[in-house]
């Protein structure tokens, strides 16, 4: 059988890692990135595109184009069970959020799938040998239904999973390996779209998650969108032009203000070019400063630090008892995040592994110690929401609360509310919140067959237990006749057998077609490196000096990345080529008259 890879299955970024040699080590996609996006589009003629050009056709294609599709897996808290995080997270439970293209409509689970489909694809072309079981990270707070639609995509995508591990522990196990004594430890994680905290206890080879704590609507994202609201700002004030009416528009903004996001955790201030096709004849440019950016973001790094609390708080502790803090999540790159986590916490982050990969090493390491080849590592960790039934009245009786360490089984005596009651109805539900109806639901059965008696005579025992995928099963037992029922929880998101076999039937099917499209997915990944080329030569190019060769060859280079991006969202085999060779030229071209202008300068100084 071939080897166990551990995958980080990500909001924004999806990532795949392996043991080789009793280490972890990432593996890189097609594109030889270690990052795939998690992003699927959709072109024209079935063409289909996931991760890197999928986004950079994102702009040409912006209502084709699915993002974060795992926000809306709904992402749980099981923060101080305030009214608004619970409705939420009732509101997302039903999950029949879809995402429609072209009349097709397609579930999160699907889209899912898409991307674990590339993941393993690419891992099989990098390790040479069919990848057929994986361990796969989930947010400690996903619920049960959500962590069944993740296996289930995964089995789409023709993919077992061994075991699910919650990303804060992976990101420990990622680092545990180092540490030989004791430990608490907090996990930070600022990704994409979600900010998630953890307590953590190492000791003696086990693994033990104290607390969990975060908000499912504070991430990368949220940066992006202010820094894009700034920008839009002032090149209205500055260039009076409107960039927030047309989705293609809003599109580029958004990535013009990821990218400057970036830059500004290296550096202290980055300027914000448009292309060409905006000037009337100038480039159009704004400049912000990291200064100006912290400012404008704040209260969204503010906002951490409440989360942070309340973690420590629920695992009892304060932050002096912490030893150690990990930082995972792209976002954590941001220094006013590192300085928030220093005031807070008053040490010195650990990120010496990088941030956006260590959950995947850490599911690596666990798929190790699946497969027999690192020992000495046990894994716990905990159930985000308090488990229980609806009682008499409509309230909800708690049968395991919530931080909880699994795998674990509970049990509770219920009794019979009404004299000769025969049958019990049992309505799981999984929530922080006194009445049964604030709560979600996770399954409804009956227990029938129960003696009859007076009320309040029966003894009805029902017992909860949640294995180590975190998946739950419930039974109830009329302790008099040892009748009994147990159900495995159905979830209200989860695709029925029938769906998920349709689905697995279609993804064969794909499967088939996919590899002959392997070649022109080929294409498109060279033709997108040509726009991650064109962007960076239009960086120097704008350095240059003005020069009418330059702006001429700009402009090429800039007509050739517009095609590009066309041909990319249109899915035209050919077209990529062509708009991707004669991108390359103008590339070559452009990259001549910068070297020359460059060398000319260096010469008129030398003289
Ligand atoms: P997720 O867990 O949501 O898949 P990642 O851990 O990959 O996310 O983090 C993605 C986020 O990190 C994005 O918002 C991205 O813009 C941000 N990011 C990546 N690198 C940097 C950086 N150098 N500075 C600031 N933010 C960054
Ligand atoms: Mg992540």
């Amino acid at each position: 059988m071939g080897p166990i890879i551990g995958i980080d299955l990500g909001t924004t970024n999806s990532v795949a890692a392996y043991m080789k040699d009793g280490q972890p080590v990432i593996i890189p996609n097609l594109e030889g990135d270690a990052l795939t996006p998690s992003v699927v589009a959709f072109a024209r003629d079935d063409h289909r595109w996931v991760g890197r050009v999928a986004r950079a056709q994102a702009v040409a294609n912006p209502l084709r184009t699915v993002f974060s599709v795992k926000r809306r897996m709904g992402r749980t808290c099981s923060a101080p069970a305030s009214e608004a995080v619970i409705s939420s997270i009732k509101r997302q439970m039903g999950s029949d959020y879809v995402v429609t293209v072209d009349g097709r409509a397609y579930t999160p689970v699907e889209i899912s799938a898409m991307i674990l489909e590339k993941i393993k694809a690419d891992a099989e072309t990098f390790l040479g040998e069919s990848v057929e079981r994986a361990v796969i990270t989930v947010p400690a707070y996903f619920n049960d239904s959500q962590r069944r639609a993740t296996k289930d995509a995964a089995a789409i995508a023709g993919l077992e999973v061994v075991r699910l591990v919650n990303e804060p522990t992976a990101a420990a196990l990622a680092y545990g390996l180092d540490i030989e004594k004791a430990h608490t430890i907090l996990v930070w994680d600022l990704g994409g779209g979600t900010f998630d905290v953890s307590v953590l206890e190492l000791g003696e080879g086990v693994f033990e998650v104290k607390a969990v704590n975060g908000n499912t609507h504070l991430g990368g994202d949220d940066y992006d969108q202010r820094l894009a609201g700034m920008l839009v700002q002032r090149f209205r004030d500055d260039w009076h032009i409107d960039l927030d009416s047309d989705p293609a528009d809003q599109r580029l903004i958004r990535q013009l203000a990821e990218d400057a996001k970036m830059k500004l955790s290296t550096q202290l201030d980055v300027r914000v070019v448009l292309p060409h096709s905006f000037g009337r004849g100038s480039r159009c440019a704004v400049t912000v400063t990291r200064d100006e950016f912290e400012k404008a973001t704040a209260d969204l790094t503010e906002k951490m630090a409440a989360s942070a609390q309340c973690a420590l708080a629920d695992a009892g502790l304060d932050p002096a008892d912490l030893d150690r803090i990990v930082l995972v999540g792209g976002m954590t790159r941001m220094p006013a995040v590192r300085r928030l986590v220093r005031e807070l916490t008053g040490l010195e982050p650990y990120a010496h592994i990088d941030p956006d990969q260590v959950v995947a090493l850490g599911a690596a390491i666990q798929a190790g110690v699946l497969a027999g080849e690192v020992r000495n590592v046990t894994l716990v960790d905990v159930t985000p929401l308090s488990l229980g039934i609806e009682s008499l009245g409509g309230l909800f009786a708690r049968v395991i609360e919530r931080n909880t360490s699994v795998p674990t089984t509970k049990s509770r005596l219920f009794t019979n509310a009404r004299d000769d009651q025969t049958a019990m109805d049992v309505h799981v539900l999984q929530g922080e919140r006194a009445l049964a109806a604030d709560n979600m639901t996770l399954g409804r059965f009956q227990l029938s067959d129960i003696t009859p008696q007076a009320r309040g005579e029966a003894k009805v025992e029902v017992a909860f237990e949640i294995d180590a995928n975190g998946i739950i099963h419930v039974s109830a037992t009329d302790l008099q006749t040892a009748t009994s029922q147990r159900i495995r929880v159905d979830s209200a998101s989860g695709p029925s057998p029938e769906a998920v076999d349709r689905m697995l039937d279609e993804s064969r099917q794909r499967m088939e077609s996919d590899r002959r499209k392997r070649e022109d997915i080929e294409n498109a990944i060279r033709a997108e490196n040509f726009l991650h080329a064109a962007d960076e030569l239009l960086g120097e190019a704008a350095q240059a000096g003005p020069s009418q060769v330059i702006a001429r060859a700009v402009q090429a280079v800039e007509t050739g990345v517009l095609a590009v991006r066309d041909a990319l969202a249109a899915g035209e085999a050919k077209q990529i080529v062509t708009a991707g060779e004669a991108l390359e030229s103008a590339l070559k071209k452009l990259s001549t008259e910068v070297k020359t202008a460059r060398s000319a300068a260096t010469r008129g100084r030398a003289a």
